[in-house]
């Protein structure tokens, strides 16, 4: 869909999930007892485990796209040590922070500082004891836990400021960057942009014999179904009270047209449901195309769909009328 739809959908789509966490972690350790140890005692304590005994290994493995948050990294290793690998870690922008823990059989205190320097969240000298391992595990865990919940409540934060509230598309601050972002891009390819400025008719009557409730829901089922009836890749976005936008790439006028008069068949084929009422709702749509060869105003194209919805409300609602620069 050019937008999500609701926001209850955006959250389920990933924004939290309800599904429980895996806790994985990583081991590189060279001793193949103490690794063996390390593996064992993890899976004991419910952790998915993917240990490596040298640094490159581990390093591959922080690499990937799906790599664990939780490092448990052997000091001395072959190929790049503990810290080193650290280091390399720190270097890397990955989305999630990694949680890293340094395993160390030196307790040289210089040694530890330079261990935190490069990176290490926490460390623990060989041999450790299983319950203190567990412990600076679990404190690890806390600490990825609330990274997560900040991630959350900053792509929340980042949905609101761009998604309309009532209906979950685009809101206007969103649909003008993107309409901007397109605008550049076509005129980059030389590719023609579709734009379809759309109007409910008569609306106020509908939020008069209804009540506002009933306009709400207008608005939230018009938008529903706008999203629908276009592409994936097209953008639909609430542009003020009772107008939407639907930015079509790479779409000529003729297409546009007809993308329009699709819409205004959904939304005039069945009525909207507001408790014991059958709404009927019709929209007037204006189509215009940005043809990629010109280096055309965003204002300008957007005055240009307006005044081809305009004709359309003159010419009895319920339709799509064009305009283009030239006409
Ligand atoms: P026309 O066919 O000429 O567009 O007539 P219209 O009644 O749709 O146009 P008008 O501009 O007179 O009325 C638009 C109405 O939309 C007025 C306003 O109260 C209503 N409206 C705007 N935003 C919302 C909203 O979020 N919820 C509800 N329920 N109504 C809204
Ligand atoms: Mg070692
Ligand atoms: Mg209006
Ligand atoms: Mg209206």
């Amino acid at each position: 869909m050019g937008s999500v739809e609701t926001i209850g959908e955006i959250r389920s789509a990933g924004l939290s999930s309800s599904v429980p966490e895996r806790k994985r972690v990583l081991v590189a350790e060279d001793d193949p007892v103490s690794r063996r140890v390390l593996e064992l005692r993890l899976r004991q304590w419910g952790y998915e485990v993917i240990a490596v005994d040298n640094g490159f290994q581990a390093l591959e493995v922080v690499q990937a796209d799906d790599s664990p948050e939780l490092l448990l990294l052997d000091w001395m290793m072959p190929g790049i040590d503990g810290v080193e690998l650290c280091r390399r870690v720190r270097l890397m922008s990955k989305p999630v922070y990694p949680y890293i823990l340094l395993l160390t059989a030196r307790d040289a205190k210089q040694d530890l500082i330079a261990g935190l320097e490069a990176g290490a969240d926490d460390y623990l000298t060989k041999p450790f004891h299983a319950d203190e391992l567990h412990a600076r595990l679990r404190a690890g865990g806390r600490i990825l836990g609330l990274q997560k919940e900040l991630i959350r409540a900053r792509e929340e934060l980042r949905f609101h400021a761009t998604h309309d509230v009532l209906t979950g598309v685009w809101n206007r601050k969103g649909i003008m960057e993107l309409l901007a972002n397109e605008l550049a891009r076509a005129h980059r390819t030389g590719e023609s942009l579709g734009l379809i400025m759309i109007d409910l008719d008569h609306f106020k009557a509908v939020n008069d014999t209804y009540g506002h409730a009933a306009g709400d829901a207008v608005l939230k089922e018009v938008a529903h179904r706008l999203v629908h009836s276009v592409r994936t890749y097209d953008l639909v976005g609430r542009y003020g009270g009772e107008e939407f936008l639907v930015i079509l790439s790479n779409t000529s006028l003729d297409e546009v047209k007809g993308r329009g008069r699709r819409l205004c068949a959904v939304v005039e084929e069945a009525p909207v449901k507001f408790q014991s009422h059958e709404v009927k709702v019709t929209i007037s749509v204006g189509a215009t195309e940005a043809p990629g060869s010109q280096d055309l105003q965003l204002t300008r194209l957007l005055h240009i769909a307006d005044l081809a919805m305009y004709r359309a409300k003159e010419a009895g609602r319920n339709r799509v009328e064009s305009k283009t620069y030239a006409s």
